[in-house]
Order: structure tokens, then C-alpha cells, then sequence
């Protein structure tokens, strides 16, 4: 079996196997883009050797080895001669982890190379520094000694220095360091295997829902220098800005440098534009090669290059990692400019990322009195409001914090995974922390030099200002400003871009996407969002506004007979003026209306003031009231006296409820405005429950039909939301016009986890690896979807026109859409501002 090729045998295609990097390089060589000429172990191989013990077997020692015999031939030097080649191993798995896995550069090197690299280049500095740093390099990546053990290195003499790192190398690993070049391939491959299992790796992947058996690939590559002289250097560039989408070239350029400067954010780079200036040519070169690679690759790439005495070399290319900003806007230009079709460009952006675009910046009034602490890059956009933390490790999951420090390494991932934002006082916009940011869609400002911290006080100090852990700032990733204390978020801005991209993503969909709406304001504002008609209207929202919760308590509270009559027919009024006032703006789209569901306690009056008026407005004793409302508890009311359950007890309730829709209907008919009215009712567990509230609603609206001698259409379904109900759901639907999943109860009751409750003990359960996410956001793929699957597959086999719809949260979820998708939804429905991100998840995953 193979498992080492060469550039020329691969493509951007065969990523799986050759890793991003290696399918990458081996493409641009396929273009004839200046490329370092390489070969590349594959993923194959990476999991063979975890298979065999982590030992390379010696099949796979002898083929590398052979392909190294080609590596010379190619570029016409040999490893540790008179001519000797130099080598970097770099890692590369099939999706991009950038910095996560290791990379170790000047391979080849020792006394003798050393020697005849002089020679060559009469260069002392250039040669002996590029030793050192190859034997560090090497201890640190193949041998995990630390970096800070190289620090202070005694000898000032760079040969001293070589030899007292070697010695380092020795005390800390028992071995001698490897002189011979074939040792130090082997050993290096090795060691970059092993990197797929760092510890950081390893959290990158769980944070990014990456495969762990996907392995690594390595690439062996020939040197070029970038810190061969003054017309070298090394940098990075984005084709597009990666925090706006601007269509400019985006990047940093270290001169006299190799590549881990810049990457590391060790060293704060020049912006790309020194180039225009200090090398002209090399710039003209760089901004075609780097465009070609745009198209070609058809999106915006992220490229690492090198000039190595004033020649260009490509190392890496990408595809970028940008903001939510950034996203939507490359996508819709490259659309534009012809290089991809709207399909493409919809399967581009993150849906998660169209909230942040919804979310994304200060109030202006406010930022005029802002105090102005500091400013720094703007690395990654979006704005973030919280306490300063200065350790990446006690970040946790509900506090809102800003993580400040020097700079990100690797092993700060979690901490900057859970942080509302990313400060950093080193490093340039390309640094790790700004790519990962940018990766999660968190901002980030980075290279913040007036701020010191200090870090035995647990204290900032920037200008006049002392901030301790735990104080406030306000972090903007679009313009880098850092403020002081908590500034106000702006109200949600739907751009026009924004509304454009919606719309193509509305005309792929498969699925309807409709919205929560209990107000006519919901209403107008899902509307403009894109929804078509209501998922889920919830009547007793329609109560809680302003007065309107006394004409509830009044039926609530009232006796049967004359005082509940009293009390419904005000009822019926108010529900009729709520209906007509949402039909007319909803004009022809379908509404789905619930009755009335949450357990009657929380209407009850609660305060003596609130119930001393209750009594006035029933004329009875507080005396009175109190019986009534002690009457009425539920010892446990989510499985209380709710939902149907109150339906049955007052049959009239719902009747009332059903004839105010009706009646608006018909009025609204009546003035030539379509109405598509579903009447839904909740909390379902059994079949005669329905047939019995069917018929009491039926003869109701059927006995207002003969008042007026005429009929308008509606229809009449339930939700599913209790296991019971999905197990029966053949029954059930015998007298369901429609079903809708409420699958927050369906969660809550098949997991018996209350969702107002189990953010208290969620945390504990993740941090002890029990439980991953969040249920009651993302829905559950082991049971809670069979559930669903069940109730789909049983109602549809008794009915199979029953029209089939989702309005728990999950309904704005986008990976819990990839399932209702599946499922073959009819639509989904979520909260008016989570309608764009709806709509794009579910053309996505219809796509
Ligand atoms: P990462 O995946 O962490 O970006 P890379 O393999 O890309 O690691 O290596 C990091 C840096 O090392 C590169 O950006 C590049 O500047 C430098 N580098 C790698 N290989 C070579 C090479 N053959 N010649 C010159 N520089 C190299
Ligand atoms: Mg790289
Ligand atoms: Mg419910």
C-alpha cells in the first residue's frame, strides 16, 4: 500500500489523504505556482503507526526514505553533502487546526552542514542561528523539552550556543542529539504524528466537532530562507480582509525572518503594504499569484509565503477563516463577480454567523461618553461586554468574560472558547489567537501594547487606569477599541446585504420557515426577517401585556355559573381584537394559534395589593380570593392543571378561545383579507382527550357558522410534546388536522429535565464529560429525535396528508433543522429574530 507521494500524485481533492497543507501544495505545484518542492506521508499512514503502537513500520521507514532519494534528485541536493538540502516536516490534517499540531524547520543540519552551508553563503549569522533554531525546534517538538529551558542560554557565541543546546537536549532526554539526517527525519515524522494527539489538538477538535481518526498528514519540504538576508522575509496574507470581507489584500510581512515568527506572534509584523514599497516586483508577483489562487480555489484563501533573496515561494494555502461579517460578505461578492453560483455562496456562511451579524456592535450614543482605555488591531469582529480575566484556564461557562492576556498560545483554546472576547497585548492579526478567534466568530483585538498586566496583583495598568480581574471593559473587534465598563449593545440591524442573502437562501428551501409571534409587532418584525406565517401564536402572551392579565384572572378566579360568563365573554373580546389585529398584517399567511397552556397558577395574583384588587373586581372578600387562589395550586405545575388539561376542566375556555378565531376570520374574510387560521391545542398525552375537545370546539364554531350562514376554513391539530403522544400518534392523529413538535416539553419530559432548572447542574455535568451541550438549544440526537421519528412515522401512517411542523426552540437551531429536514418537515418556526439563521440552515440543509 502507498503512503508516501509525491506533490505531482496528488490534488486538492485527495485532502482526506494528503491533509489540507499536502492536497493544498500539491495542487499549486499542479498549477505551476512557485512552490518548495516536497513529498507528503499520508493521513493512511498516521493511523497505522497509532494501530502499530505508535512504531513506523519499517515498510513505511524504507518508502519514505525512498522518496526522500527522489526529494534530491528533484532538487538537486543532497541531505548532508557539499550541497545540502534542507528540509521543514510540517503537520497537516485533512480540516485546518491551525496551530495546533507541530512543525519542525532546518532539518538536515549538523556540524558538517553547517560548514558547507558557509561556504555557500559566507554568511555566519544566517547559518548558525538557522542550526540553533533547528536543534531547539527539534528538542521542543520531537522531545517536548520546553522552550523556556532554551532561554537563557549562557554562551553569547552562536557554535556555543548550538553545543549548549544539544547539551540541554542530552540532560533532558538521555540521548544524544541526532546528527545523522535519516534519524532525524524518522524521529521528527514520528513526533508529528504524535502532535494529532496533543492535548490541544485533541480540544480543538471536540470544540470544532472534528473527527479524531482522521489523523494527520506530514509534509517533508525543501527550505527556502526567509531569513537568508534583507531581501527576504516571511508572511502571511488573506486575498479578502478576514474581519470586514473588504475585496483588499490583508496581511503582515516580517523582512529577515522565518515563517514561526509571524505565526507564533512572537514578534508584532509590518503590514503587507512595506512590500509595495521595499520590493515592488515581489509584491506585483505576490498579489497575482495570490488572486489566481482565489479563483482557483473560489474562495478567499489564506496564504503563507516566504522571499528568500528575492525570490517568491508559496507554503500554504487555504481557505480563509473570517468573521461573520466577513462571510457573508466574500460570499454575495464572489457571487458577483461570477467565480461561484448562490448555492455555493448559501453553503458558505456559518447560519450561526448571521445572529452575530444581527447582534454585532455598540449603541453610538453611548461610545461619545465612553471612556477610551486603549486601542489595539482589530483582529476579529463583533463586540463583547465583561469582567477582565487574566487566566485562560478559570474562564467559565456562564460568566461573561474578556480574556486579556500577553498573548494566546494553544493551550489557552478552552479558556478562549467560553470568553466573550480575546485581548492580547502581543502579536499582530494573523497571530494564533487572532485566527482562532476568527474561527469561532469571537472578538478579538489583539497587539494592545499600552496595557500591562501584572500578573501576581491580578491587575492592568493602561494609561492612568488600574483594572483589577473581575472589572468590566467593552471590547470592540471592529475598530480594536477597548473601553471601560459596560457599554449597551445596539438593537439588531437587518442590512440590506443581509436581507438580499436571506432572500436567495429563502428561494433554495424546501421546508416553510415561519415565526413565534404572539404580538402583531412579533409579527411585523418576523416578516421583515423573512418568516412566512406563525408556527406557534401563544394566546396567554396575549395577556401578559398591560391590563390585560386582569381579564384572565377574572376567568380564572370567577365561580361557574353567571360571574365565569361574565368574565369569558370579556375574554372573547379581547382574544377577537388580538386575532384580527395579527390576520390583517399576516394577510393570507398561515397562523397557527394555541390555546391557552401554562398552568393557571401563574396568572394568579400575587401580591396583596394585587389581590385586594382582585376582590374589588369580583365584588367577594380577599378572604374569598385567597380560598380560591390556595384552591387553584398545583403542587407540581409543569404537570399540573395546564394545557388540555385546564381544556377539559373549562370546555368553554377553549370554546371562547376558538369562536374569537373564527369570528376574526371571518371578519377579516369578510373585508377581503385572507386567513389561514390552525387551531392547536397542548399538552396531548391520549387520543380522546383531542376527540373530545374536538367536538366541543367543532360545535362551537359550527353553531357560530349557522349565526352567520356561512363558513370559513380552519383547521384543527395538536402539539406533540409528550413521549406518550409520539408513542400514540396514529391515534392521535385520527383527530389532528396537523401536528406540531413542541419538543421544549418533549426534551423536558423525556430527559426529566426541567429547562428552567438544569442550567444549575449542566456545568457540572459537562465538566465531568457526562453530558455535551445543551439540550434545550440543540435537540437530542439519541432519544429525543427516535421520539420524534416515532411520532412523524405513526401520524403519517394514519394520515399521511397530516401536515407536520416544529416550535420548540430547536426550531432556530441549525443543526437540529439538518433534522427536521430530514424528517421531511413541513416547517419549522422559531422566534422572529432567529428566522434568517432558520432560513439559512434549512436551505443548507436541503442543499
Ligand atoms: P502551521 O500548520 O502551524 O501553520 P506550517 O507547517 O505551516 O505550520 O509551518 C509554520 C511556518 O513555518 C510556515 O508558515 C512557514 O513560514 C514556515 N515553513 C514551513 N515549511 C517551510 C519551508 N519549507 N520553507 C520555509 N519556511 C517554512
Ligand atoms: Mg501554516
Ligand atoms: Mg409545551
Amino acid at each position: 500500500m502507498k503512503q508516501v507521494y509525491e506533490f505531482k500524485d496528488g490534488g486538492k481533492e485527495m485532502v482526506a489523504l494528503l491533509g489540507g497543507k499536502g492536497a493544498n501544495l500539491a495542487e499549486m505545484a499542479k498549477i505551476n505556482l512557485p512552490i518548495p518542492k516536497g513529498i507528503i506521508i499520508s493521513t493512511t499512514a498516521c493511523n497505522e503507526y497509532f494501530k502499530n503502537d505508535k512504531k513506523l513500520s519499517s515498510a513505511l521507514e524504507e518508502e519514505i526514505l525512498t522518496n526522500i532519494r527522489v526529494l534530491e534528485y528533484e532538487t538537486g541536493k543532497k541531505f548532508q553533502s557539499t550541497k545540502p538540502l534542507l528540509v521543514s516536516v510540517r503537520s497537516g490534517a485533512p480540516v485546518s487546526m491551525p496551530g495546533m499540531m507541530d512543525t519542525i524547520l532546518n532539518l538536515g543540519f549538523n556540524d558538517y552542514v553547517a560548514e558547507k552551508m558557509l561556504e555557500i553563503t559566507k554568511d555566519e549569522k544566517f547559518v548558525y542561528t538557522s542550526y540553533l533554531r533547528f536543534v531547539q525546534m527539534f528538542s521542543e517538538i520531537a522531545k517536548g523539552i520546553e522552550r523556556k529551558k532554551f532561554l537563557n542560554l549562557k554562551a553569547t557565541d552562536y557554535k556555543e550556543q548550538i553545543i549548549e543546546s544539544k547539551n540541554i537536549y542530552k540532560d533532558e532526554c538521555g540521548e544524544i542529539f541526532p546528527e545523522n539526517y535519516k534519524d532525524q527525519i524518522l524521529i521528527a515524522v514520528k513526533s508529528i504524528f504524535d502532535s494529532w494527539n496533543n492535548e490541544r489538538a485533541i480540544l480543538y477538535r471536540k470544540l470544532n466537532n472534528i473527527d479524531n481518526n482522521m489523523g494527520t498528514a506530514v509534509v517533508i519540504q525543501e527550505m527556502v530562507f526567509g531569513n537568508f538576508n534583507d531581501k527576504s522575509g516571511t508572511g502571511v496574507l488573506f486575498t479578502r480582509n478576514p474581519s470586514t470581507g473588504e475585496d483588499k489584500i490583508f496581511g503582515e510581512v516580517l523582512l529577515n525572518a522565518q515563517g514561526e515568527d509571524i505565526v507564533a506572534g512572537i514578534r508584532t509584523p509590518d503590514n503587507i503594504e512595506l512590500l509595495k514599497t521595499s520590493m515592488p516586483n515581489i509584491y506585483n508577483e505576490l498579489t497575482e499569484t495570490v488572486k489566481r489562487l482565489e479563483k482557483h480555489n473560489r474562495d478567499m484563501q489564506d496564504v503563507e509565503f516566504t522571499i528568500e533573496d528575492s525570490k517568491l515561494y508559496i507554503l500554504q494555502t487555504r481557505n480563509g477563516k473570517r468573521t461573520a461579517e466577513a462571510s457573508l460578505k466574500i460570499a454575495m461578492d464572489l457571487v458577483k463577480e461570477g467565480i461561484i453560483t448562490k448555492e455555493e455562496a448559501i453553503l458558505k456562511v456559518e447560519p450561526a454567523s448571521i445572529n452575530k451579524l444581527l447582534n454585532g456592535d455598540f449603541e453610538e450614543k453611548y461610545l461619545k461618553e465612553a471612556t477610551l482605555l486603549t486601542k489595539g488591531l482589530a483582529a476579529s469582529s463583533g463586540v463583547a461586554v465583561g469582567r477582565i480575566m487574566f487566566d485562560a484556564k478559570r474562564v467559565k461557562i456562564r460568566e461573561k468574560t474578556i480574556l486579556v492576556r500577553e498573548e494566546t498560545s494553544p493551550e489557552d483554546l478552552q479558556g478562549m472558547a467560553l470568553a466573550q472576547g480575546i485581548v492580547t497585548l502581543k502579536g499582530g492579526a494573523t497571530s494564533h489567537g487572532a485566527v482562532v478567534a476568527r474561527g469561532m466568530g469571537k472578538c478579538c483585538v489583539t497587539g494592545c501594547s499600552e496595557i500591562k498586566i501584572d500578573e501576581i496583583n491580578k491587575t492592568m495598568t493602561v494609561g492612568k487606569y488600574t483594572l483589577k480581574e473581575g472589572d468590566f471593559i467593552s471590547v470592540s473587534g471592529h475598530t480594536g477599541e477597548i473601553f471601560l465598563g459596560k457599554i449597551p449593545l445596539k438593537e439588531n440591524s437587518f442590512s440590506d446585504e443581509l436581507k438580499e442573502f436571506v432572500s436567495w437562501a429563502s428561494e433554495v428551501k424546501r421546508m416553510g420557515v415561519r415565526m413565534n409571534a404572539d404580538t402583531p409587532e412579533d409579527v411585523e418584525q418576523g416578516k421583515t426577517f423573512g418568516a412566512k406565517g406563525i408556527g406557534l401564536c401563544r394566546t396567554e402572551h396575549m395577556f401578559f401585556k398591560k391590563d390585560k392579565i386582569w381579564t384572565i384572572r377574572e376567568f380564572i378566579l370567577s365561580d361557574r355559573g353567571e360571574e365565569k360568563e361574565k368574565a369569558l365573554k370579556k375574554l372573547h373580546n379581547l382574544q377577537k381584537e388580538d386575532f384580527l389585529n395579527i390576520f390583517k398584517i399576516l394577510d393570507g399567511d398561515e397562523a397557527n394559534i394555541r390555546l391557552l397552556d401554562p398552568p393557571v397558577h401563574e396568572f394568579l395574583p400575587k401580591t396583596l395589593e394585587d389581590k385586594k384588587k382582585m376582590a374589588e373586581i369580583l365584588s367577594i372578600s380577599l378572604e374569598n380570593i385567597e380560598k380560591r387562589i390556595y384552591r387553584l395550586k398545583d403542587e407540581n405545575p409543569m404537570l399540573g392543571h395546564r394545557g388540555c388539561r385546564l381544556g377539559v376542566s373549562y370546555p368553554e375556555l377553549y370554546r371562547i378561545q376558538a369562536r374569537a378565531i373564527v369570528e376574526a376570520a371571518y371578519e377579516c374574510a369578510q373585508k377581503g383579507i385572507k386567513v389561514h387560521p390552525e387551531i392547536m391545542i397542548p399538552f396531548i398525552m391520549e387520543a380522546k382527550e383531542l376527540a373530545y375537545l374536538r367536538k366541543e370546539i367543532e360545535e362551537e364554531i359550527e353553531s357560530f357558522f349557522k349565526e352567520i350562514g356561512a363558513r370559513v376554513e380552519y383547521k384543527l391539530g395538536t402539539m406533540i410534546e409528550i413521549p406518550r403522544a409520539c408513542l400514540l400518534a396514529d391515534e392521535i392523529a385520527e383527530y389532528a388536522d396537523f401536528f406540531s413538535f413542541g419538543t421544549n416539553d418533549l426534551t423536558q419530559m423525556s430527559m426529566g429535565l426541567s429547562r428552567d432548572d438544569s442550567v444549575k447542574f449542566l456545568d457540572d455535568y459537562r465538566e465531568k464529560g457526562i453530558w455535551e451541550g445543551e439540550p434545550f438549544y440543540s435537540i437530542d440526537t439519541k432519544a429525543v429525535t427516535k421520539l420524534v421519528e416515532i411520532g412523524v412515522k405513526n401520524g403519517k401512517a394514519a394520515k399521511p396528508n397530516l401536515k407536520i411542523g416544529i416550535c420548540g426552540e430547536h426550531g432556530g437551531d441549525p443543526k437540529s433543522i439538518e433534522f427536521f429536514e430530514k424528517n421531511n418537515f413541513d416547517y419549522i418556526s422559531c422566534s422572529p429574530f432567529r428566522v434568517p439563521t432558520a432560513i439559512l440552515a434549512a436551505a443548507q440543509s436541503y442543499l
